[in-house]
C-alpha cells in the first residue's frame, strides 16, 4: 500500500514507517523537519523505500499534489513543544488545527479518504474519571495543545459525515522510547548531564500519568486498523498503570549512575499551566481488539531511561 505519514521524520512517526515498511508498504513523508529529525528515516530513503517532502502543513498551496495515489493518511504531524504553545499562542491552532485542516482538505481534492490521526489523552480534561473510557464526556482540555487535537478530531468527524471519509483517531498516553527527543526522561537525562549534583523537577513530582512504549504504540496502531472498519473509529492508547514523575526522576537518577544528584521539586500540583497533572487511560476496547502491551508504565520508563542514557550518552 502506498501511504502517507506526515510527521513521520519525528519519534513516532519514524517507528510508524519502521513498522509499514515490515509490512511492504511504500511510504511518502511531509515533514518539515522543526522537531524531527531526517537521520531517524534516512536509511529508508537511501533505499529508495521513503520519499521525504520537505512541506510545512500549515500552507495549503502546492500541498494536493502529494497526496495523489496515497491510499492511507497516517497525520502525525503536530507542535511537539507543548509550553511553547503557551507563549505563542497561536502555535498549536497552526500546526494542529490548521494543518489538521490543510491535510483533509488536500485528501479530499485528490480523492483520499482514509485518515489514521494521533491525538492525546488531553482532549478528555482534567476532571475526567479514571480509568478514562473513550465514551467519556463532554471533554474540556484545558491546553492549546489540547484544543487544537480535540478541535482536529472534531474536523475529521466532519470529513467523514461530509465527504464519507473513514477514520481512526488514536488518543495517546505519554507514548516513549528510543529517539525519543522531548519530553521528561529526556529532560532529565540532560539536566542531569548538565548538573549532575542537582535534578530539578517542574512540580512537586506527584503528578502521575500512564507511558507507552513506543513501539507498542505503532504496533498497537496498525492492529486497531487493521481490526476495526467503523467510518470514525476512536480508539484509547496506553498502559494499565501510571508512574509518578518522583519515580521517574529516581529511576533515572538510579540508571544514569549520578547518586549524589539532589532531586529538586519547583513544587504545586503541576508542571506548567496546562499540564494534567494525573492521567490514565481506558484500554479495554485496545484489549477487547485484542492487543495487551507488553510493558507496563515502569517498565516502558526503564526501558526508555536505559535506551535513551545510550543516545544521548552521560558526561
Ligand atoms: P515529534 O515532534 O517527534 O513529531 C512531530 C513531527 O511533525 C516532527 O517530525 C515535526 O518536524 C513535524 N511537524 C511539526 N509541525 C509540522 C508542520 N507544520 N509541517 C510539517 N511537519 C511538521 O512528536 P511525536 O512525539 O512523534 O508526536 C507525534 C504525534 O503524536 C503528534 O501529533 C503528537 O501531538 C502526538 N502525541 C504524542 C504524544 C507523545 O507522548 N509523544 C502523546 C500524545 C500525542
Amino acid at each position: 500500500m502506498r501511504v502517507m505519514v506526515t510527521g513521520g521524520a519525528g519519534f513516532i512517526g519514524s517507528h510508524l514507517i519502521d513498522a509499514l515498511l515490515k509490512r511492504g508498504d511504500n511510504v511518502v513523508v511531509i515533514d518539515n523537519l522543526s522537531s524531527g529529525k531526517l537521520s531517524f528515516i534516512q536509511d529508508h530513503i537511501n533505499d529508495g523505500n521513503v520519499e521525504h517532502i520537505n512541506h510545512d502543513l500549515t500552507n495549503l498551496e502546492g500541498m494536493a499534489q502529494h497526496f495523489e495515489g496515497i491510499e492511507m493518511v497516517f497525520h502525525l504531524a503536530a507542535n511537539a513543544d507543548i509550553r511553547l504553545g503557551t507563549q505563542i499562542t497561536d502555535t498549536d491552532l497552526r500546526h494542529g488545527t490548521v494543518a489538521t485542516y490543510n491535510v483533509l482538505e488536500s485528501m479530499r481534492l485528490t480523492g483520499v479518504d482514509k485518515i489514521v490521526f494521533a491525538s492525546s489523552s488531553v482532549v478528555y480534561g482534567e476532571n475526567a474519571p479514571m480509568p478514562t473510557p473513550e465514551t467519556y464526556g463532554p471533554t474540556i482540555p484545558i491546553s492549546l495543545y489540547g484544543a487544537s487535537k480535540l478541535a482536529a478530531e472534531g474536523l475529521i468527524g466532519s470529513w467523514v459525515g461530509t465527504f464519507g471519509f473513514q477514520a481512526w483517531v488514536f488518543r495517546f498516553a505519554n507514548i516513549i522510547g528510543e529517539r525519543g527527543t522531548h519530553g521528561v526522561i529526556f529532560d532529565f537525562i540532560n539536566k542531569l548531564n548538565a548538573t549532575p549534583n542537582r535534578l530539578e523537577v517542574l512540580g512537586n513530582g506527584l503528578q502521575e500519568k500512564s507511558y507507552m512504549e513506543v513501539k507498542e504504540c505503532v504496533t498497537s496502531i496498525l492492529h486497531v486498523v487493521e481490526h476495526t472498519d467503523l467510518p470514525f473509529n476512536l480508539c484509547n492508547l496506553g498502559s494499565v498503570d501510571t508512574i509518578s514523575v518522583r519515580q521517574i526522576a529516581e529511576t533515572v537518577v538510579e540508571e544514569t549512575g549520578y547518586h549524589d544528584a539532589l532531586i529538586d521539586y519547583t513544587g504545586g500540583d503541576r508542571g506548567w499551566a496546562g499540564d494534567i497533572p494525573r492521567a490514565r487511560l481506558a484500554i479495554d476496547k485496545l484489549n477487547q481488539l485484542g492487543y495487551i502491551p507488553s510493558m507496563n508504565s515502569k517498565e516502558a520508563v526503564r526501558h526508555t531511561v536505559r535506551a535513551l542514557i545510550k543516545e544521548i550518552g552521560l558526561r
